[in-house]
């Protein structure tokens, strides 16, 4: 039989997607063909899916894990993201303690940094070439008003018991010796971030587990998550634990349309710049950068040294609906290339080669969450927002020990452990308002530009949002 390669088809979906090795794409695994018997089944094969499953499955080999996948490994946003593998978990300290308490804040926080660290060990231990360079974060301020707000967040993490090691002031020449941006006017630093090729990690990560004996069944969507069983349109999955891992993609399924919302954060990547102008622009130990602004943007130096960059702006869908044509926003590509050549006006002589986009989610506090109903055997874990791929780590190891039932695991207590967000408002209330607080977050920013005070409306639009 001759087979067709199917996977190639997912190669426009992104940068990352573009530039893999052949082995690394593979073709589109068979789909189920009929009703099996399992352990765990999984719903979802991005990262928090196959952390799920890595970490089940190094902990007991005799475990029956089955992923069930709509598309491929790494469809969503685990294959399209930003790369910044990070230490940001996407809740704010002052609202994770007043869920918890200060202590259990603060402990959510290191569990993030060692994320970081773990991270590297498995990518390390498992051999998996993902372009890892822990070189941290710069927040570039390049204006009065940023410098405030970075000076603030510093302050804010002594207040927290952070110290110069994990957030650091820059003045304008130490932030100048990271990075060659214009208006440099100072910034924070973290060294808590890596920056990798995330498609590499996600279809390394699913080759990683079906070596380990977990069966990835593609091309297979789950049409309703029930107690002890996953329904597909070609067989159920029986499993006496069901663990939903679909972030962006949550509202498609039957019982929760209002859990999760799919934002559209959208992405360019520039042609590999020659050495000359990476020795003006820096971040030669490819850094990740963003700068001060509300409607947040992120960039990081790709390891063939081009720049990938992106930033939030796109509508949301009525209904929380996600389609491809979504992932294109002409003008908000534009405006990210118009962003980029600002920061690095260097880069105009450059061509965009890749543009793209993907769903990430959003929960209604804003508040990522990962838990274990045990009268249903339903886990789940999202809500990064735009933090999943260090957070969809410390969530797999998460689900495993609440999968164990290991009473005595640190992690289990960690306070977004079976948080429950509330739920978004029903269209069209949430239509109406998700895009009117996007809209003010753009304005603000052009309103900070030209006045050089703070916009007032943005900070009430970040309350509105619960952000
Ligand atoms: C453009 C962009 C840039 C980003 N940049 C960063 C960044 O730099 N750093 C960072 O930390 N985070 C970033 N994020 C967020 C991060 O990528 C996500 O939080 C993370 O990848 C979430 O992983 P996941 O496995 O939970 O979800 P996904 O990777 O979206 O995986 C969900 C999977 O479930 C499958 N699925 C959905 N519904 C079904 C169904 N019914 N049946 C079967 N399968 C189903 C989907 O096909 C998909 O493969 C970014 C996101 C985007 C879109």
């Amino acid at each position: 039989m001759v087979q067709v390669s199917t996977a190639g088809r997912y190669r426009p979906l992104s940068l990352w997607w573009d530039t893999l090795p052949g082995p690394l794409v593979g073709d589109v695994r068979p789909r189920l063909d009929m009703d099996v018997d399992a352990d765990v089944a999984i719903v979802g094969a991005g990262y928090t899916g196959l952390w799920t499953a890595y970490y089940l499955a190094k902990a007991d080999p005799a475990l029956r894990i089955v992923v069930v996948e709509r598309e491929t490994a790494g469809f969503g946003a685990s294959g399209r993201n930003g790369g910044w593998c990070s230490a940001l978990f996407p809740a704010s300290w002052g609202k994770i303690a007043r869920g918890s308490s200060r202590d259990a804040a603060v402990r959510l926080q290191r569990a993030m940094f060692d994320t970081v660290d773990e991270i590297a060990k498995v990518v390390a231990d498992e051999g998996l070439d993902v372009h890892w360079t822990k070189g941290g974060t710069v927040g570039i301020a390049r204006s009065p008003v940023q410098v405030a707000r970075a000076r603030a967040e510093i302050d804010e993490a002594r207040a927290w018991g952070f110290g110069a090691d994990d957030y650091s002031w820059l003045s304008a020449d130490e932030m100048r010796e990271h990075v060659g941006a214009t208006d440099v006017m100072g910034g924070t630093y973290t060294p808590h971030t890596a920056s990798i090729h995330p498609a590499r990690l996600a279809r390394g990560l699913a080759q990683v587990v079906e070596r380990m004996g977990v069966r990835i069944y593609e091309d297979t969507p789950a049409v309703a998550l029930e107690p002890g069983v996953v329904r597909t349109p070609f067989g159920v999955v029986r499993a006496e634990k069901v663990i939903r891992a679909t972030e962006g993609y949550t509202a498609s399924l039957p019982g929760y349309r209002r859990t999760v919302m799919p934002v559209y954060s959208l992405m360019l990547a520039t042609e590999p710049l020659p050495t000359a102008v990476w020795e003006q622009i820096g971040l030669a130990r490819r850094e990740t950068f963003n700068d001060g602004r509300h409607l947040i943007i992120y960039g990081q130096r790709t390891a063939d040294d081009r720049f990938a960059f992106g930033g939030r702006g796109a509508p949301y869908h009525y209904g929380s609906t996600i389609r491809p044509s979504y992932d294109r926003e002409p003008a908000v590509f534009a405006e990210l290339r118009r962003v980029l050549i600002e920061l690095f006006p260097a880069v105009a002589d450059y061509a965009v080669t890749h543009t793209w986009g993907g769903a990430l989610g959003v929960p209604r506090d804003w508040y990522a969450s990962v838990g274990l109903d045990p009268k249903t055997g339903i886990g789940w874990a999202g809500g990064y927002v735009g933090d999943g791929v260090g957070t969809t780590n410390l969530a797999g190891r998460t689900l495993c020990d609440l999968v164990l039932d290991r009473r005595d695991s640190d992690l289990v207590t960690l306070p977004w452990v079976n948080h429950q967000s509330p739920a978004w408002e029903p269209e069209p209330l949430r239509f109406l308002g998700v895009n009117a607080g996007l809209r003010v977050m753009t304005s603000a920013d052009h309103a900070e530009h030209r006045t050089g005070r703070p916009a007032k409306r943005a900070k009430l639009v970040e309350r509105f949002l619960g952000h």
